[in-house]
């Protein structure tokens, strides 16, 4: 008999004319994100079982634990259907874990077994209590431990972990995050995976005046939401040229309107290269001046495709929170300066007028700039070390 995991699907149990679709691209997610392991999937209507040496269990179960579409993981431990060896493999499970109270809920599918669940569960409960410092308590144990006792084997149940629920990634199509260094982005490109969106990542660097650090961050940025992924890509956009000229010839106050303008132009051009159909990125109502409701609108005017502001609506505490849960606050905090900030004006206009947007835009060819632009685009791929490193 195999080690085994079991997983219950999330959300996707709702939708039921989609199911299969559904179930197919969680099982090649997990296969993607396992890749490495040595591992076999079994899939049905309600749940999924994957295969796994047994070494490797803790490890894969982790993993799992960040793969959107599963709502919850359970593994069950093969033993052969012999009391002592129960026994034995109950107290060796027991002892990595950490309870006061338990029940024991055994089925009994193999009808020749000379002992009823009932009092199976009395054996088995009496020799945990001799063993561990512990109590029963049938109605709110800390600890369920299930045992199946079937022909072939019997299967020990440990609690069941977590998942992160939401959809498969993948299952709504491609999506272009505009990644920053900041805590925002990294939290929206999270949410939107959540939502099942595919997400790849557009980064503008104004080198020398960003940082070699500042870019790398963002790669490690992006290497952390992988592993909600696992297909990431980072595009890394050569902005310095547009930069300098928007710096040449527009008015302070409109710099990061204008900037913002041509971001959305390129963001929307290379995503429809990319196949993607909707823009991501971390705005976030109210936050700094380009991100008043007449600074989205006027920025906004530039594309036709949708503009998904997944933390539009949360406080930066909010957005802290989760950056803090996925893990990317500590690198986001880090102090490397972004291309916004580096040419930021000292009065920055909060209600910009799209008439004059269009007027300064019409100093100087930037058309021909996002051009070149887009042609030197470098693509950062390789995630896969970093992934594993993070484990
Ligand atoms: P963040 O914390 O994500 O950096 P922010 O509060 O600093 O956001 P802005 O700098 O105004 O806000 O940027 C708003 C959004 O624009 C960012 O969340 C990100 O999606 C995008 N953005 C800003 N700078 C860049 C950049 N250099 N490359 C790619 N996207 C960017
Ligand atoms: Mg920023």
């Amino acid at each position: 008999m195999k080690h085994l995991i079991l997983i219950k699907y999330g959300e996707l149990t709702t939708k039921k004319a989609n199911r299969k679709v559904f179930i197919n691209m969680l099982a090649d997610n997990i296969e993607r994100q396992l890749k490495g392991y040595e591992i076999k999937i079994r899939k049905d209507r309600v749940r999924m079982y994957i295969e796994v040496e047994e070494k490797y269990i803790l490890e894969v179960s982790k993993i799992l634990t960040r793969i959107f579409g599963i709502h919850s993981i359970v593994i069950c431990y093969p033993v052969d259907t012999n009391i002592d060896k129960i026994k034995e493999k109950v107290l060796a499970l027991l002892h990595d874990i950490s309870f006061d109270t338990f029940k024991v809920v055994t089925k009994r599918a193999d009808k020749d077994f000379p002992i009823s669940s009932m009092e199976f569960n009395h054996v088995i409960g009496g020799h945990v209590l001799k063993n561990i410092d512990c109590k029963v308590d049938v109605h709110h144990p800390d600890l369920v431990l299930k045992i199946e006792i079937r022909k072939e084997g019997t299967y020990i149940y440990t609690d069941e972990m977590k998942g992160i629920g939401g959809y498969p990634v993948g299952i709504q199509g491609k999506g272009m995050l505009m990644l920053s260094g900041g805590i925002d982005s990294p939290v929206a490109g999270y949410m939107a995976l959540k939502r099942g969106v595919d997400v790849e990542c557009l980064y503008f660097e104004s080198p020398p005046h960003t940082s070699l650090e500042a870019k790398n961050k963002v790669i490690e940025l992006a290497s952390i939401l992988n592993q909600y992924s696992g297909r990431i890509k980072v595009h890394v956009v050569p902005f310095t040229k547009i930069q300098e000229a928007i710096y040449k010839n527009v008015p302070d106050s409109y710099i990061i309107t204008i900037m913002r303008r041509i971001m959305y132009r390129i963001a929307e051009r290379y995503g429809k290269m990319r196949k993607c159909k909707i823009i991501i990125n971390g705005e976030s109502i109210g936050q700094v001046a380009s991100q008043t409701l007449t600074s989205m609108s006027v920025i906004n005017d530039v594309t036709n495709m949708p503009v998904i502001r997944p933390v539009a609506c949360l406080d930066k505490l909010e957005i802290i929170e989760i950056a803090k849960k996925i893990g990317t606050y500590e690198t986001s905090i880090l102090p490397f300066e972004d291309c916004c900030t580096i040419f930021l004006p000292k009065h920055p206009v909060i209600h910009p007028l799209l008439s004059r947007a269009k007027e300064y835009e019409s100093y100087f060819d930037y058309e021909s700039l996002i051009d070149e632009c887009i042609s030197h685009i470098e693509v950062v791929t390789d995630f896969q070390k970093k992934y594993k490193d993070l484990l």
